[in-house]
């Protein structure tokens, strides 16, 4: 297990009058044509700048924002993100190309809430990523006190994230990390049975180490998407020309063995949508279990629909990861809005992790029923299961 939040501060522990304040935010946000498509990071963001305005802090953020190369990839330029927080804060936000002390300290000085500096997209330069003590030392140089809120960016050692707070001490985290931690804990520390993982998405591959550990804590396993059809093949159904991991069909043999094992059970889908092309030109609904030669499930059936509706009405709990089908296409999006909609139903504690699971909550009109829809993405799914974020690991850590 991770440590939760053991011996971290929070941006409350702080007398943040007057000081200097780098926080360190997830504002990678969805663009398409310089326009934000979904501002979640952001407006997930607002409480933590609005109590550090409240406190007079004088404030810098920092972000990443996609893959950039260099500089030169201005399309991943903060600037979207920038014009955003002023609409939402009413403030002055002064966007800065040059992260270093020269540019910076002058600025500082009149610098009054709700004014803030947010730096320009932190992949533009090399060291973030490298996790440069240098660069982080340019950083800390000018900054009293550090604050991490980007959750979804607190597994990775880059140098805002581990190398910075390392140098720093005092240092803490904001209210979504808060938020996020406490949600994600819950689902482990004695959950209301029964307990019903519903897991889905592209590949068994990327989710085995949180299959072995929710296996220890859920009472059920409810599994679509593409990763039902190595489950399946598994079992010697016919799954057609579904995407299938032939090299996890041991690993989803044991896991299925250890389910029965332990008297917990697993639903798998028992029909599905399908069509011979991936963009779905003619959709067919399966009588049963198998996929005919030639054709690919791409969306769980209307039977497995009624099945897996009717485990997650009556859950104590529900964890859900990986949508139950290419609901990017309107074509096969029935199934995961349909499991959407029957975990809003429910009266079960209801958690949502992982980057197209909380797209797809959002998509299927439900979101708002959910108790908490994760921003962390893989940081959530390695959060979960067990790994130790070095976000986090970087705030216990003495000074250096
Ligand atoms: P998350 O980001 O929530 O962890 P994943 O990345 O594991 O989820 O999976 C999401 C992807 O899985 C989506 O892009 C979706 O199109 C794909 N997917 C779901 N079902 C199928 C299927 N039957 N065949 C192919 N891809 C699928
Ligand atoms: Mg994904």
């Amino acid at each position: 297990m991770g440590q939760g939040l053991a011996r971290i501060k929070t941006i409350r522990d702080f007398e943040l009058n007057e000081k200097v304040v780098f926080l360190r935010l997830d504002l990678n946000v969805p663009l398409k044509n310089g326009q934000i498509t979904d501002d979640n990071r952001i407006r997930e963001s607002l409480q933590t700048i609005k109590y550090a305005f409240e406190k007079k802090a004088k404030l810098i953020v920092a972000s990443h924002l996609g893959r950039p190369k260099n500089k030169d990839d201005v399309q991943f330029s903060l600037m979207p993100v920038a014009q955003r927080l002023t609409e939402l804060l009413g403030g002055e936000v002064i966007l800065m190309e040059e992260p270093n002390s020269e540019a910076i300290k002058p600025l500082l000085i009149g610098l009054k809430p709700p004014q803030m500096i947010l730096l320009e997209n932190l992949r533009f330069i090399p060291g973030e990523v490298e996790n440069s003590e240098v660069f982080a030392k340019e950083l800390a140089s000018f900054c009293d006190i550090y604050i991490n809120d980007a959750f979804g960016a607190c597994h990775r050692a880059h140098a805002t994230i581990d190398a910075m707070p390392r140098m720093m001490a005092q240092k803490g985290i904001g209210f979504l990390i808060e938020k996020e931690v406490q949600f994600l804990d819950r689902l482990t520390e004695a959950p209301t049975a029964p307990f019903v993982a519903v897991m889905g998405g592209s590949k068994v591959s990327d989710k085995i180490g949180l299959i072995e550990k929710l296996i220890d804590v859920v009472d059920t396993f409810v599994i679509g998407g593409a990763m039902a059809y190595t489950f399946l093949q598994a079992r010697s159904v016919k799954v057609g020309s579904s995407k299938v991991e032939t090299d996890r069909l041991n690993f989803c043999r044991e896991i299925m063995a250890r389910l029965e094992g332990r008297g917990k059970s697993l639903f798998l889908p028992v029909d599905h949508k399908v069509s011979r092309t991936f963009e779905g030109d003619i959709v067919q609904v399966t009588p049963d279990v198998a996929i005919p030669d030639g054709y690919l499930g791409l969306d769980i059936g209307p039977q497995t629909i009624k099945n897996f509706s009717q485990v997650l009405r009556s859950a104590g709990t529900i964890f859900w990861n990986g949508p139950m089908g290419v609901f990017e296409n309107p074509k096969f999006s029935e199934g995961s809005f349909k499991v959407a909609e029957a975990i809003a139903d429910s009266r079960a504690l209801k958690v949502v992790g992982g980057g197209d699971s909380a797209a797809a909550a959002e998509a299927s009109g439900f979101a708002s029923k959910m108790d908490h829809i994760s921003t962390g993405g893989g940081a959530s799914l390695e959060y979960l299961q067990g790994d130790r974020l070095p976000g986090l690991e970087a705030l216990r850590a003495r000074k250096i």
